[in-house]
């Protein structure tokens, strides 16, 4: 526990070491004590709200061939799926109706110019049709559509996006390498990330959590990296192996030491950074079905409910045991309240809940 305590004074600033023994607790002591603080920081920096974002999946269709993606390119046992343009509009407006203040549009990754004006045509009529007394800048969009053009990033944000998901997946190069076989490298991604803070987009990135390989020392140099890259809003979640896909050999962690690591990873992105906005991941919940709650508890502050039509779901697979796979959006909404009830957070209705650490930077 001294060293414990002695990490928490040193807080935001910790070292490679100090965030591999967060990470590397085992102590059911030392990780209540971390749970607890990274809880009480959220509290004190960012209030007791948890924000939702609905979250459209509107097309598995993917250029890419990600190995441990189960919408990855080579696999041919997927029908291949694009939602139309109402029904993307559709699910958004249903949100904004609900209340849930922000929705995030997120696919595969396609480049080509049919797919950009797609995305752009829906993030403009979703603009136009949810201003409202209560949304008066209409719902917040977020976007995770891969990389693109630093000219495209720009048409998106023109179009009326203001925040964009792009995970790193994970800094340690080699790793990047042998997860993405192709043309896909680190630097291009990092770029994309350098284009999307040009722009002026709230940026978030993440990585996933136990591939295999993957040391305690990789992951905290990832947490490090998201202070230096001055991110502002994190995504993590732990990697869930899908029977179809190459890495599926390779197995997975432990499910119940894989939750426990992800839990810690949040609580300290939460003492490293804390005012970014951090989402609870729905790959959370497909470890253990009180799994987003408990990361509201070590410290995140945003929840994803999922909006993409049921009979689309089962398509949008991107790793095995995925939740709510048959849940109406109706259902969704009352289990998830409850959920965030159960953490003893609030709702925060008919916000767009930007990250803090993106507003302060605007205003000094
Ligand atoms: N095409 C978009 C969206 C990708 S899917 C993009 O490139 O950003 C969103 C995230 O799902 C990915 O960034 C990846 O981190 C995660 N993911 C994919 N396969 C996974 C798996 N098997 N386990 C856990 N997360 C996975």
């Amino acid at each position: 526990m001294k060293s414990l305590n002695e990490i928490f004074s040193k807080a935001p600033d910790l070292s490679i070491k100090d965030v591999v023994y967060l990470l590397n607790i085992k102590s059911e002591d030392e990780l209540k004590a971390l749970q607890e603080k990274a809880y009480q920081i959220t509290t004190e920096k960012i209030g007791n709200d948890v924000f939702y974002r609905g979250i459209v999946e509107f097309s598995n269709i993917c250029i890419l061939n990600c190995d441990y993606c189960g919408i990855r390119r080579g696999n041919n046992t997927l029908d291949r799926f694009m939602l139309t343009k109402k029904e993307v509009v559709d699910a958004a407006m249903w949100s904004a109706q609900m209340g849930y203040g922000s929705c995030v549009l997120q696919s595969g990754e396609r480049k080509d110019k049919k797919f950009t004006e797609f995305v752009i045509e829906c993030v403009k009529e979703i603009k136009k049709n949810t201003i409202s007394e209560k949304l008066p800048e209409g719902l917040g969009i977020t976007l995770s559509v891969g990389e693109q053009t630093k000219e495209t990033y720009q048409k998106f944000f023109d179009a009326g996006a203001h925040r964009y998901l792009l995970r790193v997946e994970t800094t340690d190069e080699k790793l990047f390498n042998k997860i993405h076989p192709e043309k896909q490298t680190l630097q291009s991604r990092i770029k994309s990330l350098e284009f999307l803070k040009e722009v002026g987009f709230q940026t978030g990135t993440g990585i996933m959590i136990g591939l295999p390989e993957q040391s305690l020392e990789s992951i905290a140099k990832d947490i490090l990296f998201f202070k230096d890259f001055d991110i502002d809003m994190v995504g993590m979640g732990p990697y869930i192996n899908h029977p179809d896909t190459p890495m599926y050999e390779l197995g997975m962690m432990d499910k119940d030491d894989l939750l426990k690591l992800s839990l810690k990873a949040i609580a300290a992105v939460r003492l490293i950074m804390p005012e970014v906005n951090i989402a609870s991941t729905t790959a959370l919940q497909a470890l253990f079905p009180q799994g987003r709650e408990m990361g509201i508890k070590h410290g995140a502050n945003i929840i994803m409910p999922n909006l993409t039509p049921v009979e689309f779901r089962e398509k949008y697979k991107l790793y095995d045991g995925k939740p709510c796979m048959d849940e109406a959006k109706e259902d969704c909404l009352k289990c998830l309240q409850m959920r965030v009830e159960l953490a003893d957070r609030n709702v925060g209705w008919n916000q767009w809940g930007d990250s803090k650490h993106f507003q302060n930077k605007q205003t000094t």
